[in-house]
């Protein structure tokens, strides 16, 4: 049985088991007034860039990559269907 409504699991909650291992990252903005994500998955965190911006979303390498199971395992996955 699998429940239509059943919350997805991940490995890493950060990137979602991004296959590329990119976690998206949201940016409030600096000098200007801060918008909060509009999707509540992303995560806030600053970008770093010192000169004033709106907020913006950007990718930054997760702490997962290269290490997540899950990622490997959809990996082994495709690389088996290939064959
Ligand atoms: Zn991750
Ligand atoms: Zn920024």
């Amino acid at each position: 049985m699998h429940a239509p409504n059943q919350e997805q699991t991940y490995f890493c909650y950060h990137c979602l088991d991004s296959m590329d291992g990119w976690r998206i990252q949201w940016c409030v903005g600096f000098g200007v007034d801060l918008v909060p994500p509009r999707d509540n998955r992303l995560s806030v965190s600053p970008c770093g860039r010192r000169k004033v911006h709106a907020a913006h979303t950007f990718a930054e390498r997760c702490a997962c990559y290269g290490q997540n199971p899950e990622v490997q395992r959809r990996k082994d996955a495709i690389e088996r269907s290939r064959k």
